[in-house]
């Protein structure tokens, strides 16, 4: 049963002690209607490495400015409002797991806040009573760090109002608000917003860390659309201050939020982004072949994506030959109409074998459709990568190898087209990183039969290692344990920079997590 505003005694922290993992989503291909999947690839990008590749951090904010707060709490006393749920309530076991559900711990109250002082509130109870914090809107963190055993999981997903400013084109949205809410509010307003393509997942995480998607040559990042962004920091010995940070206002803290990664400073509790106009409906587009025809088609691909028309995005799927009779898939969409399209997509229809598809659809439509996995696997695990460089053939080889090996149907080799917009950073600067890759990549597996556990693991990690000889770099959404200089891997020249701002912002590390970013 839940508890509804009662206070919740202490709890002596405890860390998690899941194993490392890591997770996956898939996605349903919005013309085909095959399972699609998605993975992550670790390698790591050293920062003479991204100097080399000219990466720009673009840092204009500045570090010296005071912090300004706009409320202050007091800690002495602090009690637990909102919507809580402890081990003893009904419902308990639903509300402790989050989208992957391989990451399995036990917190001692999870509690759902309905506003920005109950946020203040759960922060500053956790610091006076010493219990452990993590944050979690959409739940579909990747490596579990959304929740800890023994502590208190502050879960933003009640926060769900949607403020939209039609003239400024410009949308405030709670931080519980997940993409596919975002769109449906969007319907009919002919603007449109970047975000992924999986309608659960929250804003709350995925702005943080960056936001890629389809329409990223577009309108850029996500997260580089961030005009704004209220947040409650820790302060004092264990109060808690309520935040605002725009390009005048705490910029630093705005820069560090474009892409810096979720639980690192502080927990938002609203986001102002740019929206874009948009055309009523995009074209949607597949194209499929055989497996036998992956090299050329992938070849193919990366020649043409990444320097196509900035209204192009497509992604680029394998799944194990014989799971349907089109084993290769792009999918995209074109922000334009059929007569503009033209033959754009020719240096890809032209690959024998290719089978083409369009539909028109507005964005959320397509959304829906493409989210419509009737059976998704339960665990999952990703392994994100940045491809620098077109891949050789030798890469293309290991490909086909471990896509003809896998350890179960529900496993894939997806990559993201990269380009236009995203190559240039925001206004104010970005914390978001890898602007010049060709694309992205991840190999990803689902399962949800226990004894698939180690050979699904095994795959992947052997997967992403055979890989890391062709791609540099990883994504901080689609993160990875097992990266030893993770710092460097999703964050390159940018590291530094936001170990400063950690240490401004958190100087007593109260954002604590395995990859939390540290002090300077
Ligand atoms: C099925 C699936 C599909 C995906 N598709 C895409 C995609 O198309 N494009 C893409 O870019 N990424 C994608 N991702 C990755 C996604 O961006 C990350 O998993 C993202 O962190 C999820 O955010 P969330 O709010 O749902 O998760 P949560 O687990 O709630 O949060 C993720 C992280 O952010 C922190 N956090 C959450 N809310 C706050 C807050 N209010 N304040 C401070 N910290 C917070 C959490 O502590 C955690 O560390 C996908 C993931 C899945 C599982």
């Amino acid at each position: 049963m839940e508890n509804q505003n009662k206070n919740v005694s202490a709890v002596q922290p405890t860390q998690a002690t899941q194993t490392r993992r890591d997770a996956m989503k898939s996605l349903t291909s919005a013309l085909s209607g095959a399972t699609l999947l998605r993975a992550s690839g670790a390698t790591l990008l050293g920062a003479s490495g991204a100097a080399l590749l000219g990466i720009n951090s673009s840092a204009e904010a500045n570090n010296a400015e005071p912090i300004v707060k706009t409320r202050e709490f007091n800690a002495t006393g602090a009690k637990l409002t909102g919507r809580l749920v402890t081990p003893t309530s009904a419902t308990y076991e639903n509300d402790r797991l989050g989208w992957d559900k391989y990451f399995s711990t036990y917190p001692s109250v999870i509690c759902y806040v309905q506003n920005t002082d109950d946020v203040a509130n759960a922060l500053a109870w956790s610091r006076e009573t010493g219990t452990a914090m993590r944050v979690r809107a959409g739940g579909h963190c990747l490596e579990g760090w959304n929740s800890v055993t023994g502590g208190i999981t502050i879960d933003v997903s009640s926060l769900k109002s949607i403020k939209l400013d039609k003239e400024n084109m410009t949308a405030t949205v709670g931080t519980g608000v997940n993409q596919g809410e975002l769109w449906a509010a969007l319907a009919g307003t002919g603007l449109g917003f970047p975000t992924g393509e999986a309608d659960t997942v929250g804003l709350g995480g995925v702005l943080l860390g960056g936001g890629i998607g389809v329409l990223a040559a577009s309108y850029g990042v996500a997260c580089d659309n961030l005009l704004a962004v209220e947040m409650v920091i820790a302060s004092g010995k264990t109060g808690a201050s309520v935040i605002h940070a725009d390009l005048n206002q705490n910029s630093d803290l705005l820069w560090a939020c474009r892409g810096g990664g979720g639980g690192n400073f502080g927990i938002t509790t609203s986001y102002t982004v740019q929206l874009h106009p948009i055309t009523p409906k995009v074209v949607v587009w597949g194209i499929t072949w055989p497996f036998a025809a992956f090299q050329d088609a992938f070849e193919a691909w990366q020649s043409w994506a990444p320097t196509a028309d900035t209204r192009l995005g497509s992604t680029f799927n394998v799944i194990p030959p014989q799971t349907a009779s089109q084993e290769v898939q792009v999918d995209g969409i074109f922000v334009g109409t059929e007569a503009e399209l033209g033959d754009l997509l020719s240096p890809l229809t032209k690959i024998p074998g290719a089978q083409v598809k369009k539909a028109f659809r507005t964005f959320a439509e397509n959304f829906v459709i493409t989210n419509a996995d009737p059976d998704p696997a339960t665990n999952w695990l990703f392994r994100s990568s940045w491809t620098y460089k077109k891949l050789p053939k030798e890469a293309l080889d290991i490909v086909v190898d471990f896509m003809k090996r896998t350890p179960n149907k529900d496993c894939a080799w997806w990559s993201l087209s990269w380009g236009g917009k995203v190559r240039t950073p925001p206004k104010g600067g970005s914390a978001f990183f890898h602007r010049d890759p060709l694309f992205y990549s991840e190999p990803g597996v689902g399962w949800t039969d226990p004894s698939q556990t180690s050979a699904c693991i095994a795959w992947s990690r052997a997967f992403g290692t055979a890989m890391r000889a062709y791609t540099q770099g990883s994504y901080v959404n689609v993160p990875d344990r097992a990266i030893t200089d993770w710092g460097n891997s999703y964050y390159g020249t940018n590291f530094d920079r936001l170990k400063t701002i950690k240490s401004k912002y958190d100087p007593n590390e109260v954002f604590k997590f395995e990859q939390s970013i540290p002090l300077a």
